[in-house]
């Protein structure tokens, strides 16, 4: 079904990010959970491949390929190790896109040619302790003081905030003490208002850098502010759809790479004289892991497509992350009960894709905002036609 969606070009880059994480990757997966570590090198070996700013326009550095090019990236490192797919994935659609969508010339010229190349490793600060599906209760404030905003507040589990040189932040634009709604500002993470705290300790994804962030009277340059001051909301909703593609993407690589486990598993373990694959209660869960994997990448891939023609990808964003990361934590509880006592235990790898999986259905919008933006978009269409 790849052909669907693929050109040359789609296909040269999954083959040479499939051979990447199956060479330099996958012999270190066990070392990267346990250690809660990605190390440097793979991250550098990412941007010397390209990989770190592949839908980033050519004009700004970047590899200027298309949204499917992206996913199928994405879910190629997924097959292998979430975390370091996540890493990727969180730098480009969260930290690198909404300078894409809304920055000004200046900002696109000034940042997104270190943010492409990987020199820089961008985050994304949205989540708070009393926002995160209700985002719009975000009570980070930037208040304009001559040419600086002061920002005050704080964000939590923030991917890539250790790793991270520049961070995209949202908060309550104030000027002249009007509250002008939920901006975005660009920050380097070198400020000295910035305070990061130490690593989450996670049940997955253990890899990946998480943090919280303090703002402490942190000042701003003024011009680092994203976009129109009262546009922000828009640019995150904008940031957070296509963040929902990655999302979809990620939950496609970790299914398969349960599966892929699970299948090989199920031909060499024997019970009552014969493999297990010839038992049909195996056989059929391997049928149906197979099928979802068909149908969560179709959704996926077709999300992605119609972002590149321009379209209008709410729903079908939603849809793809919805079924893509429910599939994902179905499908990686099946490749362990078909690891039987195997799947439980770390000797065999299965167990990391499902703890990896779990967060799929939480981070970019739980399945219960998925759900609500489906039903929303639903009614909003047939209200339209009505
Ligand atoms: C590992 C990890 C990495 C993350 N990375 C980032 C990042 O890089 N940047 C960032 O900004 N955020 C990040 N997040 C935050 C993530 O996006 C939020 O955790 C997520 O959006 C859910 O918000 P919450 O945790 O506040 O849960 P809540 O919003 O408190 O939700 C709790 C429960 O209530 C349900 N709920 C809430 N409102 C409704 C409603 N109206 N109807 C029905 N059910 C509802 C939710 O679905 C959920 O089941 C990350 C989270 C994790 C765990």
């Amino acid at each position: 079904m790849d052909n669907l969606f693929f050109n040359e070009e789609h296909t040269m880059l999954v083959n040479m990010v499939r051979d990447f994480a199956n060479t330099e990757i996958a012999p270190i997966t066990r070392e990267m959970d346990e250690k809660c570590e990605i190390p440097k090198e793979i991250i550098a070996q990412m941007a010397e491949l390209g990989l770190m700013g592949i839908p980033v326009p050519g004009e700004y550095g970047g590899a200027g390929m298309d949204t499917v090019a992206y996913a199928a990236a994405v879910m190629e490192l997924a097959k292998v190790d979430a975390s370091v797919a996540i890493t990727m994935a969180a730098h480009t659609s969260l930290g690198t896109l909404p300078i894409v969508i809304a920055g000004t010339e200046e900002q696109k010229q000034a940042y997104l040619p270190k943010l492409a190349s990987g020199a820089v490793i961008g985050a994304f600060g949205l989540t708070e302790p009393e926002a995160g599906s209700d985002a719009g209760s975000t009570k980070t404030s930037a208040e304009l003081d001559g040419d600086e905003y002061v920002v005050n507040g704080g964000k939590i589990f923030i991917t890539n905030s250790g790793l991270a040189g520049l961070l995209t932040l949202t908060a309550n634009i104030i000027e002249n003490g009007e509250n002008l709604g939920i901006g975005a500002l660009i920050v380097d993470t070198d400020n000295p208002g910035l305070n990061i705290g130490p690593k989450e300790q996670k049940m997955g994804w253990r890899a990946s850098d998480t943090r919280q962030l303090f703002f402490e009277n942190m000042r701003v340059p003024k011009e680092n502010l994203l976009g129109h001051p009262t546009q922000g909301f828009k640019t995150f909703l904008k940031t957070l759809t296509g963040g929902r593609i990655s999302v979809a993407a990620l939950s496609c690589g970790t299914a398969e790479g349960a599966y892929q486990q699970a299948l090989q598993y199920a031909t060499e373990r024997k019970a009552f004289g014969k493999e297990i694959h010839h038992f049909q209660a195996v056989g059929f869960k391997l049928a149906d892991m197979a099928t979802e994997i068909e149908a969560a990448k179709l959704l996926t891939f077709h999300a992605a497509w119609m972002k590149d023609q321009g379209m209008d990808v709410h729903k079908q964003a939603a849809m793809a992350k919805l079924f893509a990361s429910e599939a994902a934590m179905r499908i990686t509880t099946e490749a362990i009960q078909v690891h039987g006592g195997y799947g439980y235990v770390k000797e065999y790898e299965v167990e990391r894709f499902f703890r990896d999986a779990k967060v799929l259905e939480i981070g970019e919008g739980t399945s219960e905002v998925q759900r609500m933006i489906i039903a929303r978009e639903l009614v909003k269409t047939f209200s339209k036609a009505a």
